[in-house]
């Protein structure tokens, strides 16, 4: 059993166990920061934050690069670590770090990026011009569903731009964070520029309430994206908390069947559910026999099993705890009148006994009253929810207290057109089920789902990750107060020739 992190606590450090979801034997125990450790990495990043603001694009560069070509050369091993901890299927987990590796590539291109603006002569012999600067140490908080591609959408951005990064890994999965910091170290980034501090909420109150930390990244459910938020916006810190989510797919009559099915199937089963951008509830406008029949066939014909086993299409929940409260809503669907068409309840995985399985689970006639609708499940469940018009599909789309992720399958542009600029969603796709932006737009969604006004990565990130300065200059010549005359106490304009 392997030892994860360090803590100046020793052997009277609180640790916590990791397991292999698929065969639910504990493989580590991860040791959990306490406010002494939080206090040392932060005294370390800032120190290193002198050097790294210093360090030029040039050179910041060309770190960047060798990075992306490391993480590039261990994509597998990377992904070997996914699957081993969190125990998604290989190839999605493979999937995860390509997502990854794009916004490096995106923050490779920082010159660029924090160009400022110059204006000459805005009034008679004076300039203007903006910059951005780093803000100082800026902290990450992600989640165990995405354990190398969460933390990308921040660091690489934060780092680029000139800032020193703490992550704070999940304590569920925290061993790929650590090969990353090895990476880093290898591509010559400096000590103290990028830290992995393992632990829990104690290591996270902690980098909330420290006055080194500048600003915090966070992303995980909303409870605590709400808590992270109002407690490090209330100390003064620049915050950004990317919280749950409840997606909905609007079927339109006139979709196409086949294909739409398939990228609902994709979008509510890969990764077993546990995307903040997984499809959840399905709303069909008109008949929904045939899409259900289509839903229904799909999910029979997937595979449920270990991640590390190519035939599987889908591998466990994260733990068993997790899994036995997704099943929980199967109950709850069945007491509330609801119709459970694909019960995962009864999945066998030859060998998997122990392992934290549920099938993909099916349950069609959901009305928005149902807790199996009202709470986001993070598992492998797949609601149905019918409509006679789309305009009923928005407003049940909207009045959903969370706006991540939503998607509408139609060929008819005018409806899709409606859909995309009414709903109050964050991201959107049409005829895309999972419309995760690409790196050099951004990430985010709306009410519920994101506390602070900054998308991650993209424009949006480097604004974060950066302080605007707006500088006026006036380099008068040595004999320009005498030709000048009286001195003027009216308010500067760019009027005066
Ligand atoms: P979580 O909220 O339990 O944990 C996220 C992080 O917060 C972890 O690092 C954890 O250690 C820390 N944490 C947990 N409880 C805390 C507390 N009480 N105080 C302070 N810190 C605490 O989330 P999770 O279960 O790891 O991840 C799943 C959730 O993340 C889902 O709700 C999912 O929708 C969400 N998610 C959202 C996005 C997005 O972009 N909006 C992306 C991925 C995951």
């Amino acid at each position: 059993m392997k030892q994860i992190g360090t803590s100046v606590e020793g052997s009277q450090a609180r640790a916590t166990p990791v397991f292999d979801p698929a065969t639910g034997a504990q493989t580590g125990e991860v040791v959990l920061s306490c406010r002494r450790d939080v206090d040392l990495a932060v005294a370390a990043a800032a120190d290193a934050w002198a050097g790294w603001r210093d360090t030029s694009l040039t050179a910041r560069t060309r770190i960047l690069f060798t990075f992306r070509e490391l993480v590039d050369r261990h994509r597998d091993d990377l992904a070997r670590l996914i699957t081993a901890e969190h125990g998604k299927v290989l190839e999605d987990a493979r999937g995860e770090v390509a997502r990854g590796i794009e916004v490096v590539e995106f923050a490779c291109g920082i010159p660029h990026l924090l160009k400022g603006e110059f204006s000459e002569d805005v009034s008679t012999g004076v300039d203007a011009s903006s910059i951005r600067q780093p803000l100082g140490v800026v902290a990450g908080i992600t989640p165990f569903n995405f354990p190398v591609m969460v933390p990308m959408w921040m660091y690489p951005v934060a780092v680029a731009a000139g800032n020193t990064f703490i992550l704070k890994p999940s304590e569920r999965d925290p061993s790929p964070s650590l090969l990353i910091a090895d990476l880093w170290g290898e591509a010559g980034l400096p000590d103290g520029v990028f830290t992995v501090l393992n632990g829990d909420a104690e290591a996270v109150n902690a980098l909330l309430d420290h006055p080194g930390v500048a600003a915090v990244s966070f992303v995980g459910s909303t409870p605590v994206a709400r808590h992270v938020f109002e407690r490090a916006t209330a100390s003064g810190k620049r915050a950004q908390a990317l919280g749950g989510a409840k997606n909905h797919a609007v079927v339109m009559g006139d979709a196409d069947l086949g294909s739409t099915a398939d990228a609902l199937i994709a979008a509510g089963y890969g990764s077993a559910g546990e995307r903040c951008m997984a499809i959840s509830a399905v709303v069909v406008v008109g008949d929904g026999d045939p899409l259900v029949e289509a839903l229904r066939d799909r999910a029979l014909g997937l595979t449920t099993g270990p991640g590390a086993d190519p035939a599987s299409d889908m591998g466990p929940l994260i733990t068993e705890v997790h899994r036995d409260r997704v099943a929980g809503y199967l109950d709850s669907a069945e007491a509330e009148g609801a119709d459970v068409v694909v019960d995962g309840r009864e999945v066998k995985v030859p060998g998997g006994d122990a392992g934290f399985f549920l099938g993909p689970c099916l349950v069609d006639r959901v009305s928005p009253s149902m807790q199996v609708y009202r709470d986001e499940i993070f598992g492998p469940v797949l609601s149905v929810l019918r409509v006679d018009t789309l305009d009923e599909a928005i407003d049940l789309v909207n009045a959903n207290p969370y706006g991540n992720g939503t998607a509408i399958f139609t060929r008819d542009g005018s409806a899709a057109r409606r859909f995309r600029r009414d709903v109050q969603v964050g991201m959107v796709g049409i005829n895309v089920a999972i419309p995760v932006p690409m790196a050099y737009y951004s990430f985010g969604g709306w009410k519920q789902s994101l506390f602070g006004d900054a998308h991650v990565h993209g424009m949006e990130g480097i604004r974060f990750n950066t302080r605007l300065k707006s500088v006026t200059t006036r380099w008068p010549a040595a004999s320009a107060s005498a030709a000048a005359g009286p001195i003027e106490l009216h308010f500067p304009s760019g009027d005066k020739r």
